[in-house]
């Protein structure tokens, strides 16, 4: 038999999606793969329940349905201070999964360098191998996560394509400042490059701290992709509803990329989701409340536990240091958890590209009760591993 491509061999599967089998393997409290276990708002149901019986069951249009792209157009434009035409700036994806592999595929050739800040949601660097560029990884300093200036430029010095931007950011909950984005605006500039962002946690950012939008800085609408989704914002992930938001010409190439790749987000749910976007700010203002409480929440119940960690400042994940239980290996621990304590979370060491095994990754989008589950079985975690050492 011929061998299959090289390209597959440079990448593992998705180690977020590999503890949520586990998890359910263990019947453990899944806290690995970020996804909500509560309802998406009500109004959202119904309308996917009235779609359901009307006629929109065909391929909408390639790059979004016009009135998702329409309403879309006006609440990002609303929120990121922008205008937005619909009809030239904005593709509708399956997710912004797609939305992302689709950016590189439009702004990299082969062998093009992509600036990441490590740690990184783990797509990135399979989104790298499969357009061919070779990211240049730039450390995020825990426990803050800060990068250093001078490192940054010598990242831009070697001549990237682009630099990719999670933020709020997934794993650490940072969320950057106004000065490191515009530290970040000015190389992006001087070493004309374009700058990819993934903006899923938009809407989940935690007082004081704002979510600035990249696009939205002074020049930067030019050479920015704008990634999200509306998988966060309305607990929706399984409806894999994503976009990309660009100047027009960005925009032409990114639709035949997403064309080729999926032809289109699914058309009823496209439908459904214009009901979400149509929200009012109330809605928003809402779902800050309602996660600055579950953050709090598990937070308090992880500092009984003595447990260590880095505040997040946003999104809905929190990295715990796993040192004091004296483990090599973290997706050891993290598989040895979700068995003997019953709790998932994502070895650290899958987002970075340092040698960094110290922390695990919770996410806490999850109902208070699971949480406190979560939080009662994490109590024999000291123990227990305890007894694990040799
Ligand atoms: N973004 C979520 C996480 O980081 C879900 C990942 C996924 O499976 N798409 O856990």
């Amino acid at each position: 038999m011929p061998a299959l491509s090289n390209r597959i061999s440079y990448f593992t599967d998705s180690v977020i999606r590999r503890m949520t089998r586990i998890a359910n393997t263990y019947n453990a409290v899944n806290l690995s793969q970020g996804f909500p276990d509560f309802d998406p708002p009500q109004e959202l149901k119904k309308a996917l329940e009235d779609v359901a019986k009307g006629d929109i069951h065909q391929y909408a249009v390639t790059w979004g349905a016009n009135n998702f792209r329409q309403a879309l157009a006006e609440k990002q434009s609303r929120f990121m201070g922008l205008p937005i035409d619909p009809d030239s700036q904005v593709v509708v994806t399956c997710g912004s999964t797609e939305a992302m592999i689709a950016a590189m595929m439009t702004v990299c050739n082969p062998g093009d360098k992509v600036i990441v800040f490590s740690p990184f949601y783990e797509n990135y660097a399979a989104d790298a191998i499969l357009s061919g560029a070779q990211p240049i990884y730039v450390p995020l300093k825990p426990p803050e996560f800060s990068f250093d200036p001078n490192e940054l430029e010598d990242a831009f010095r070697q001549g990237p394509k682009a630099l990719i931007l999670c933020n709020p950011s997934n794993p650490t909950g940072k969320v950057f400042s106004r000065s490191e984005l515009i530290l970040i605006a000015k190389l992006a500039e001087k070493y004309d490059t374009f700058v990819i962002t993934d903006e899923v946690y938009e809407h989940i950012v935690y007082k004081p701290f704002e979510h600035i939008y990249f696009a939205s800085l002074p020049g930067m609408f030019e050479r920015t992709i704008s990634c999200s989704s509306l998988s966060k914002t309305y607990s929706i992930t399984g409806w894999r509803l994503g976009y990309l938001i660009a100047p027009a010409h960005m925009i032409d190439g990114a639709r035949k990329v997403h064309d080729f790749l999926t032809v289109g987000a699914a058309a009823p749910l496209q439908e459904a989701a214009v009901t979400g976007l149509k929200f009012s700010d109330a809605y928003y203002e809402e779902l800050r409340e309602i996660y600055t409480d579950k953050r709090d929440f598990f937070l308090k119940g992880l500092d009984s536990l003595k447990l260590k960690y880095s505040v997040p400042q946003g999104a809905y994940y929190v990295m715990v240091d796993i040192s004091e239980f004296g483990s090599k290996s973290d997706i050891e621990f993290c598989e040895w958890m979700a068995r003997e304590v019953g709790v998932a979370a994502v070895p650290g060491s899958s987002f970075f590209k340092e040698d960094v095994h110290h922390l695990i990754r919770f996410h806490f989008a999850k109902k208070k009760d699971t949480l406190q589950e979560a939080l009662n079985r994490l109590e024999g975690l000291a123990a227990k591993a305890k007894e694990r050492k040799p």
